[in-house]
Formats: structure tokens, sequence, C-alpha cells
């Protein structure tokens, strides 16, 4: 069994992951190499905590100059539920990384037409741009079914969150050269979520403040039992 590589715990200093030098704890930007870029595609449906924890984990244990979270328009892995509109799971992940350094919202896969695939998202960044896709483990256990997946691990490197339910060391075998990332494996999903503000449960501390709010101010879930949205599709309530 291929073994997965931990990333060093925050030691304060963001370990270099790649052989290129770092020397030094504070990335200087583009001009001392390459931009790094971390791209942690999703439903986001709707954007939760354990998202943002791994995106700031990523940013500093890979030393990333930026993580772009990019709601996906038409996931083919989630075609068996009617997703609430992109516009809306676009301004949740606004709302929700507003202000934070290091954290971009990136609409290129919303706008895209047709299947969401990674591959296609890697090869729309310029070829010297050093690409981390991070994903959790319970995504990566299924990479090898993903569209192309040989090409994507030529074209990135693959960040693993832990996640409960999910061996980690099964992760190892499926995604060729990924690293896992030092943290605290959280027990949240976007379906536990929906459910929860579907039914009246507090989930309140789940997801960040202003998405809370956006949620209810939307009653976004009101509809939702076991985790299916029974209501409009991206096609049916367009972007006001
Ligand atoms: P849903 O419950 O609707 O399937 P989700 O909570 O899994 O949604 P997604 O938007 O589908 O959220 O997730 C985007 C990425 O984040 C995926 O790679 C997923 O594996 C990962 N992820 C989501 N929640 C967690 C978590 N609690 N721990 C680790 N990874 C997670």
């Amino acid at each position: 069994m291929d073994s997965m590589s931990i990333l060093p715990a925050s030691s304060g200093v963001a370990a270099p992951i790649s052989p290129e030098p770092s020397g030094s704890s504070c990335r200087q930007g583009p001009i001392l190499g390459n931009v790094r870029t971390g791209i942690f595609g999703g439903t986001f449906d709707p954007i939760h905590i354990a998202h943002l924890h791994a995106g700031e984990t990523a940013l500093f244990q890979a030393d990333l100059d930026r993580v772009l979270f990019m709601p996906a328009g038409d996931p083919w892995q989630k075609d068996d539920r009617v997703l609430t509109p992109a516009w809306r799971r676009l301004e949740m992940a606004q709302l929700a990384t507003m202000g934070v350094d290091g954290f971009e919202v990136d609409e290129r896969e919303v706008r895209r037409d047709g299947p969401t695939y990674t591959i296609d998202t890697l090869h729309s960044f310029p070829d010297d741009e050093d690409l981390f896709v991070i994903m959790g483990a319970d995504a990566a256990s299924g990479f090898r079914t993903w569209h192309r997946w040989e090409d994507i691990v030529d074209r990135s490197t693959i960040l693993v969150m832990p996640r409960p339910g999910t061996d980690p060391r099964s992760v190892g075998e499926a995604v060729p050269g990924a690293l896992l990332l030092d943290m605290a494996p959280l027990d949240v999903s976007a379906t536990a979520i929906r459910k929860m503000a579907g039914s009246g449960e507090p989930y309140r501390f789940l997801v960040h403040a202003s998405v809370y709010e956006y949620i209810e101010a939307n009653d976004l879930y009101a509809q939702t039992r076991s985790g299916d949205r029974v209501g409009a599709s991206y096609d049916q309530e367009e972007s006001p």
C-alpha cells in the first residue's frame, strides 16, 4: 500500500512540501517562485466550518499564496439531487470568506457549461502556477473514478483533509503522492446542516455567522428532508 505523507503540524513555519527551496517562513510572492494556489472545489451547499478550517490549514501547512473556493456548477458526482442555485452557493462562499487573507472565491466552474471536471479547471491556470487540489478523505478515496485522474496528479499536488468515516490510509492507495493535512477531523457535512436547517434543529455554529443569517433570511433549506432539497433548481431560480 502506498503511504501518504502527513504535513507537519502547525509550528509557526509553513513547511515546504515541494523540492523548491522556501528559505523563509513568510512567502515573498511570485517574484521568488511560482504562485502556489490551492483549489478547493465543492458544492458548498452550504459552505461550512470544516471547509473554512481546512482552507486555512492548507494555506498554512502547504505554504500557499491563496486558496480558491470554487463552487461547482454541475457536479457530475451529485446529479442525484437538486442543488441550491449556483449563485446562492457562490454568495454564501463569498460571505464566509470575505476579509480573510489568502481566501478567494472563484466563479470559473459555475460559469462553465456542462459537467464540472477538475482537469478542465486545472488547465485553465497558467502553466507556471503550482496547483494544489484540496479534497476530503471521502472524496479522495474515490479519486480513481475522477475524469482523467492521472492527469490531475500530473498537474497538481493533492492535499487531503481527514474526514470521520474514511481511513486516511486508504487514500494513500487511491491518490498517488497525496499529502494529508494535519488537522482534527471535523464531523460536519452540508447534508446534515441542510437537514438541521429544514427541521428547525440548531446548526448556527456549524457555519459562518453571515452564512447562517443568509440561510435563515432566505429560508434556504426550509423544504429539506434527509438531505434532499425539494425546491428550485439552478434552472428554475435565476440570479436576480
Ligand atoms: P454534502 O454533505 O452536500 O455532500 P459536503 O459537506 O461533503 O457536502 P462539499 O461541498 O461536497 O461538502 O465538499 C467539498 C469538499 O470538502 C469535498 O472534497 C469534501 O470531501 C470536503 N469536505 C466537506 N466536509 C468535510 C469535512 N467535515 N471534513 C473533511 N473534508 C470535508
